[in-house]
């Protein structure tokens, strides 16, 4: 289904619409009635695509983008559609809630990204995570941004994973545990710095230690250390407070920096 068309109200979203409004008036229908009805509305759903509730979601995400974006900055797209020359690579985590498209409003052409559980980056390692390692490649050899942030976030999901993982044992998943282990030193910092705070106060202080590992593991890989030693190349840390709005922003000059807040 092509996305440049609008959408009028077809006569399946009609007959839906019609048949919603009779569920909610009727409250006498009988059982049977009401179940055939919400049974009728699924099959009608089901055979005529633009029905389905989730494909119009995505119809009318990308419309609202090429009204307000694509269509009215034609020359912008047109030049990012020769090239792109995004001066960040930024590493955020997958949670839904923390797009940096969204809160740091960066748009199309801006910044390379990489997002994974928990806003980690592994040491340099040709065995393992080579996804990550081809992502920093190419945004630092090929790209040549100029800026490397990596972004943590509050009540981070897998941070916490982390800061419950068993000494010893196996693993309870397939992919996450394993995953999360790369954030163990900052795990072993937090636990040593202070080991006798609760754990909620214990998990948001590796959610920013765990980022500046990260700082620290970028400067393993080879065309990212030269980037810094020559200046061409900054890297910095963030984290993102989605229950108090309010983002920190440091230099990873491995802790001499002070941090900006902004609120
Ligand atoms: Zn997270």
């Amino acid at each position: 289904m092509e996305a440049g068309i609008a959408m009028p109200k077809n006569s399946c979203e009609e007959a839906i619409e019609g048949l919603k409004r009779l569920l909610s008036e009727k409250e006498s229908l009988e059982d049977v009635a009401t179940e055939k009805i919400k049974k009728l509305i699924i099959e009608l759903q089901r055979t005529d695509p633009s029905c389905d509730p989730v494909v119009q979601r995505i119809i009318k995400g990308f419309l609202h983008f090429k009204t307000h974006k694509f269509d009215k900055y034609p020359e912008y797209y047109h030049e990012l559609a020769q090239g792109q020359h995004p001066k960040f690579l930024v590493f955020a985590c997958s949670d839904s809630r923390v797009s940096p498209s969204n809160i740091l409003d960066f748009q199309p052409g801006e910044a390379f990204m990489a997002r994974n559980i928990a806003n980690l980056v592994p040491a340099f390692n040709q065995l393992r995570y080579s996804g990550v390692g081809a992502i920093i490649e190419y945004a630092v050899a090929e790209l040549k941004v100029e800026n490397i942030l990596v972004i943590g976030h509050s009540r981070c999901g897998g941070i916490k994973q982390l800061m419950s993982l068993p000494d010893v044992g196996p693993h309870q998943n397939d992919f996450i545990d394993d995953w999360v282990k790369i954030g163990l030193p900052a795990k072993a910092k937090v636990m040593e710095e202070y080991g006798n705070l609760p754990f909620e106060e214990q998990c948001k202080h590796c959610e920013k230690e765990a980022v500046d590992m990260s700082l620290t593991n970028l400067l393993s890989y080879p065309y990212v250390r030269d980037g810094v030693a020559n200046g061409t190349l900054a890297l910095r840390g963030g984290y993102y407070d989605f229950v108090e709005g309010k983002f920190l922003l440091w230099e990873a000059d491995f802790g001499l920096a002070v941090p900006i807040s902004i609120k």
